[in-house]
């Protein structure tokens, strides 16, 4: 029987979709941190169950060629970036094999084929938006990110997956919170302060908006803080996110503008887009035009289309088509971004689209069963997929092409299965890397009606 702070001599042999190494030692599946597919190590065992356990390198013995030395230590040590050990290229392949190895499970990679990866513009440094935990550290407040599977704080002043412009407003805002001595929120007793830095910043017009992410919505440093903050360059807007719960959830419901803007505006392609604190906006601002670019061209649409955008967000995807299109119906659960979406037609002189707040799972049954008829749809869901009940009825609409951007393959797969059974079939999968450094999957697959 295996123990806990054992050493065992392994071969790692696979890579978990979490990209731990995996190997295997007397019957159990050893996940190892940071080993690649290939390589021998010798390992410390952390975690020991029944049938697998979790461990760490204690020394390489074998190397794999696809390692590279890792540009910061706080990238593995955090699960920030955790494939940043491997070269880009086998990032990119590793993501694709992720796909594929799900077909298997589903028996039908002989149907679905899956393209190479589309690589991300920049592999570091293309983040536009920075989400940071702020804790107290050896009585000193530090941003940073949590050690793998703890709420122990890493402190950082360098993130390196951010957009340049960033990194330097985190550390500006530490230090003034620092200055003021305002107490970082401390979780095990639900006190203290600040719990998160949220910056995002445009990519298209430097513009930054800093939300503090506190327990209290008032405190007696903060109007200082926030006049500083203000005056740091680029800061358009200075937002207070209340957050009270003893919570994991980052966000809180309710936001506060304290300075500034109420959105800062970005663009993608010619389109301009303002963005609320609560409202998503994808992150990898080079990468997106390109992510949309695959959706939209395999949409194939017309000037006499009725489309829908299902998870619109901002309106990004429905907005970037209205004008070669006949009408946009968008539906999305945020109603800031709702409200945003609405008023980013407006800003693009866009009047044939509409967008509505609810759960689209609740909206298109509704559509369909008003007798809606539909040309195309883009749905482009979390990460926990699609409803059997929203599929039905966007099948419903009777639409020639579905448009699926996915995060998560998992889900995808399970929810092409559903379509399948409608009459609704792809042949390929385009991944497409928005998150480098990390495991995280995103795709683009086009269903197409196959009877009538
Ligand atoms: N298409 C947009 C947003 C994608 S992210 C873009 O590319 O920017 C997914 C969106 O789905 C988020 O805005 C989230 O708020 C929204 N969402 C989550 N669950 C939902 C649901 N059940 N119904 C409608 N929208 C939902």
């Amino acid at each position: 029987m295996l123990q806990k702070n054992q050493i065992v001599e392994l071969k790692i042999t696979d890579l978990s979709y979490q990209a731990m190494g995996v190997g295997h030692y007397q019957g159990l599946t050893i996940f190892v941190n940071n080993a690649l597919p290939g390589e021998t190590v010798r390992a410390k065992l952390l975690k020991v169950k029944k049938k697998f356990a979790f461990a760490r390198i204690e020394k390489i013995l074998v190397e794999s060629p696809d390692r590279v030395k890792v540009p910061l230590r706080q990238w593995l040590q955090t699960g920030l970036a955790s494939l940043a050990h491997m070269t880009y290229d086998r990032q990119l392949e590793f993501k694709r094999q992720q796909v594929v190895n799900l077909l298997e499970k589903a028996h039908l990679e002989e149907q679905i084929s899956v393209s190479q990866t589309l690589a991300s513009p920049k592999p570091v440094r293309y983040r536009n938006k920075a989400q940071v935990p702020v804790r107290q550290v050896r009585g000193q407040l530090e941003i940073g990110f949590f050690r793998r599977h703890s709420h122990d704080l890493v402190p950082m002043e360098d993130f390196l997956t951010t957009a340049p412009g960033i990194d330097q407003i985190l550390v500006k805002v530490r230090d003034i919170l620092r200055q003021y001595q305002v107490p970082a929120y401390d979780e095990l007793h639900n006190r203290g302060q600040v719990r998160y830095l949220d910056v995002r910043r445009s990519q298209a017009t430097g513009e930054i908006m800093v939300i503090l992410v506190c327990r209290q919505k008032n405190f007696p440093q903060l109007e200082a803080v926030v006049h500083r903050i203000s005056k740091l360059p680029k800061v358009v807007s200075v937002v207070l996110n209340h957050n009270p719960d003893k919570t994991n959830v980052i966000l809180g419901k309710h936001d506060y503008v304290l300075w500034g803007q109420q959105q800062i505006t970005d663009k993608i392609g010619e389109l301009k887009f303002k963005i609320s604190p609560q409202s998503f906006f994808q992150i990898n601002s080079l990468q997106t035009p390109r992510l949309y670019q695959l959706a939209i061209d395999k949409a194939e649409l017309g000037p006499t289309d009725t489309v829908i955008d299902a998870y619109s967000g901002i309106g990004t995807i429905g907005l970037s088509v209205a004008k070669r299109v006949k009408c946009v119906l968008g539906v999305e659960s945020v109603e800031p971004a709702v409200r945003d979406a609405q008023a980013n037609a407006k800003l693009n002189g866009i009047d044939n689209a509409e967008y509505l707040c609810g759960k689209a799972e609740v909206v298109m049954p509704q559509w369909a069963a008003e007798g809606l008829q539909t040309d195309a749809i883009f749905v482009d869901p979390p990460r926990k997929g699609l409803t059997p009940e929203f599929i039905k009825a966007a099948v419903a609409t009777d639409p020639a092409k579905i448009v699926y951007v996915s995060c998560n393959p998992a889900t995808l797969v399970r929810d092409l299965q559903e379509f399948a059974e409608l009459g609704y079939e792809t042949d390929q999968i385009d991944p497409v890397d928005m998150f480098p450094q990390t495991p995280h999957v995103e795709s683009v697959t086009v269903l197409e009606r196959t009877e009538k």
